[in-house]
């Protein structure tokens, strides 16, 4: 899975999902679900950044996209029942959604933690997911074989010291895969997590500023397991997490 080399229709007549589609990884999916034949919907917060991207995949001759510019931190239910019902209305189903988009906040002792920067982190991080898979369950139905893709990080499964909330919505992002995944189990259905390793983004360079981020991958090198994750090649797999990169 992580030599996966995606024909060119791979995701031919798929519709698929990323939030955080402006930037970093999100952007680089999203940008690789199309050039795979998918028509992708760009979920994130900047407007500009989406159209970019937008811009981007219309130029190199993929299926149009869809634009929903929504901030994570304020969106409520109804926002997600309508985004579901629009997709359903436009597309008829929805074979794929990757959970990319996350927040780091500030890495800090556990004792400074204030509780405003919890909330909006696992607002962010964790809530918004729950919500809108909760809505696109029933669309994601429709489709013969749908991919669920959360992800994770390093810091889910082991946590380090200082990386505070960011690193408890991880490990409950794992939870919650697990959970959907069993509950669905014998469905169409499959849900896993990926742990994208060190990624030349600017998350990975707040995190890590006296880095030299030439030494690290790029969300161009691990894109072969998101592709390999949202084709229909991965059916088997449910209730993993796997990592984007090989040690
Ligand atoms: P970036 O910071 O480069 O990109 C994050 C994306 O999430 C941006 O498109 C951003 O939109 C979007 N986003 C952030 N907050 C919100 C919000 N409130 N509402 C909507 N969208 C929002 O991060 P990466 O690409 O590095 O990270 C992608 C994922 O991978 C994250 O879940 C991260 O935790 C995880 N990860 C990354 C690693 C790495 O080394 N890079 C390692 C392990 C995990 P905008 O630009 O408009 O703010």
């Amino acid at each position: 899975m992580h030599n996966f080399i995606a024909k060119p229709d791979e995701l031919a007549g798929k519709t698929i999902l990323v939030t955080g589609a402006g930037d970093g990884i999100g952007r680089q999916a999203a940008i690789s679900f199309a050039a795979a034949g998918a028509t992708v919907i760009l979920l994130g917060k900047t407007t500009k950044k989406l159209e970019a991207v937008y811009d981007e995949i219309v130029a190199a001759g993929a299926p149009e996209p869809a634009i929903v510019p929504l901030d994570l931190n304020g969106a409520t239910k109804q926002h997600y029942t309508d985004m579901a019902n629009t997709i359903k209305a436009e597309f008829g189903k929805l074979d794929g959604v990757l959970h990319n988009a996350g927040m780091l906040g500030v890495l800090t002792p556990f004792t400074h933690i204030d509780l405003e920067t919890w909330q909006k982190i696992m607002q962010v991080n964790l809530t918004s997911a729950m919500l809108m898979t909760q809505a696109l369950l029933p669309v994601m139905a429709l489709a013969p074989k749908s991919s669920l893709i959360f992800t994770s990080s390093g810091v889910g499964r082991k946590a380090r010291a200082y990386w505070g909330a960011y690193s408890v919505s991880k490990f409950a992002t794992e939870g919650m895969m697990q959970l959907i995944a069993d509950e669905y189990e014998n469905s169409s259905i499959r849900t896993n997590c990926i742990n994208p390793g060190a990624t030349r983004t600017k998350m990975r360079n707040a995190a890590y500023p006296g880095e030299d981020q030439r030494q690290l991958k790029t969300p161009a090198d691990i894109m072969p397991l998101y592709l390999y994750l949202m084709s229909d090649q991965s059916c088997d797999i449910n209730g993993q997490t796997l990592d984007a990169q090989t040690k």
